[in-house]
């Protein structure tokens, strides 16, 4: 198959680099020529492990092409992809479909023959239709048609997620269209992928359902960790005493800071916003939403209260700036509310992060960066866990506390033991670990 894939970041470069493995003939377009310089000669615009390597393997195989040349890269495609970013709208949290809509506008004049436009991007039920509409009235030939297929995986973990996902949602109303998925997803059959075919603004609708469902999973546990903590119960029991039970399952049940990242905190909104649209109450994601923000403003307290109540003249270590382990994606990450918390406290922050840092830095006026965890130590009053990066996971407890001025280890991902902690000559506060605050 001919795939363009329109839109190379995290979803779009991904996707195209597993379809041209596929042994598709796959050409990435973007309009910000930087990044599609910088892939032509081998640089990856994101951080996502493995992806170099197999964008190398695939690009010298002549397999996977990158171009800023929309109407280059559209010639001959069977399947069309839309990878553009849908951010919240900012004011009313509605999804800003500009991108989508400037894309399908360009898409109809670059056609020269039928094919299968798709997005994957996560966009609101309707999209479908407008994007099929914008299609017609901007001349795409005759028998084009349009599909949705979300895309649930995750940074950090993508190409596996991708090439051996749970399962391939596909919403078409077109035969043509759902001929042409299969096709394209083919290869994957042998991994045992189930496709589960729908129509259009239904599989626009899993998409925002299962972020929902995830949303709500951390927002649950980031309560009973609360109760927990009061009540004098170990939060991270609870999550296993409840998640070895099959139908409720493991994943998503630790608690923390808060959820962050490019997903979640835009897609529940965007589903809050298509609720109201249709005038349909949506209470749980309401309060999943709202119990969220209220988490990510409090955790500053949290890091307050183990400085003996004074962030003033503090100086505070963060470790970890990403919203997760794995990627260089700093978009609504629970560190910038925490940062910036801390900050209006009075207190000095230091950070680090393993690859973040980029990113991370014009997003964070007023904090030092430091080189390693050991540095970051030097002369902190505090450090804050923020992000579970493998490399927190062993740090010698020991050497941190003796460069430290202060004693106070505030872990939001229960990563250590108390006890090992305390040994080492620091004081210890997790997440909903009431018998060990
Ligand atoms: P991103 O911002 O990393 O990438 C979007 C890219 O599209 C950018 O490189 C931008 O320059 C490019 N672009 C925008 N308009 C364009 C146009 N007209 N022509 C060519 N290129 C254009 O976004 P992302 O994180 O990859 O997310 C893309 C979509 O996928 C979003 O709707 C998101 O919700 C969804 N999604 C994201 C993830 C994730 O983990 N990031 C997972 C599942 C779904």
């Amino acid at each position: 198959m001919r795939i363009c894939m329109i839109g190379t970041g995290y979803v779009g470069l991904v996707s195209g680099a597993c379809f041209a493995d596929f042994g598709h003939d796959v050409t990435c377009v973007d309009k910000v020529p930087a990044k599609i310089e910088g892939l032509l000669a081998g640089r990856m615009p994101i951080w996502e492990p493995g992806l170099e390597a197999l964008v190398q393997h695939n690009a010298s195989r002549g397999r996977l092409k990158f171009t800023t040349d929309l109407v280059e890269g559209i010639r001959d495609a069977d399947a069309v992809f839309i990878a553009v970013g849908t951010p919240a709208r900012r004011g009313d949290g509605h999804a800003d479909l500009s991108f989508v809509y400037a894309a399908a506008k360009e898409i109809a004049g670059a056609l020269t023959r039928p094919a299968v436009i798709v997005t994957k991007s996560t966009v609101p039920v309707g999209t479908g239709d407008e994007i099929a509409r914008i299609l017609k009235e901007n001349g795409a030939p005759e028998g084009t048609s349009v599909a949705s297929n979300p895309e649930f995986l995750r940074e950090g973990a993508a190409i596996r997620d991708f090439k051996i996902p749970d399962r391939i949602v596909v919403g078409a109303e077109e035969e043509s269209a759902r001929e042409a998925l299969r096709e394209v997803y083919r290869p994957l059959f042998l991994n045992k992928a189930p496709i589960l075919f729908t129509g259009r603004r239904t599989a626009e609708l899993i998409k925002y359902a299962a972020n929902a469902f995830l949303a709500t999973k951390i927002s649950f546990i980031n309560e009973i960790a609360d109760l927990c903590e009061a009540v004098g119960a170990d939060v991270q029991e609870v999550s296993r005493g409840i998640g070895l039970d099959n139908r409720i399952g493991s994943k998503f049940l630790h608690a923390g800071p808060g959820y962050g990242g490019s997903c979640f905190p835009k897609d529940t909104l965007a589903l809050l916003q298509t609720a109201e649209t249709y005038d349909v109450p949506m209470r749980i994601v309401s309060s999943v939403v709202e119990v969220n923000d209220a988490r990510k403003a409090a955790i500053a307290d949290r890091v307050r209260d183990a400085l003996g109540g004074e962030l003033a003249g503090k100086k505070v270590g963060v470790l970890g700036l990403t919203f997760k382990p794995n990627t260089d994606d700093m978009r609504d990450a629970p560190s910038l509310t925490l940062i910036k918390r801390l900050q209006e406290g009075g207190a000095e922050v230091v950070a680090f992060d393993p690859v973040g840092r980029e990113q991370a830095e014009p997003m964070l006026p007023g904090v030092t960066f430091a080189d390693d965890a050991y540095a970051l130590a030097k002369g902190a009053d505090a450090l804050v866990l923020v992000t579970e990066w493998d490399e927190f996971r062993a740090l010698d407890l020991k050497r941190l506390a003796a460069t430290m001025r202060g004693t106070a280890l505030v872990d939001l991902r229960n990563v250590y033991v108390p006890e090992d902690v305390r040994r080492a000559g620091l004081s210890y506060r997790g997440i909903g670990r009431g018998e060990h605050r």
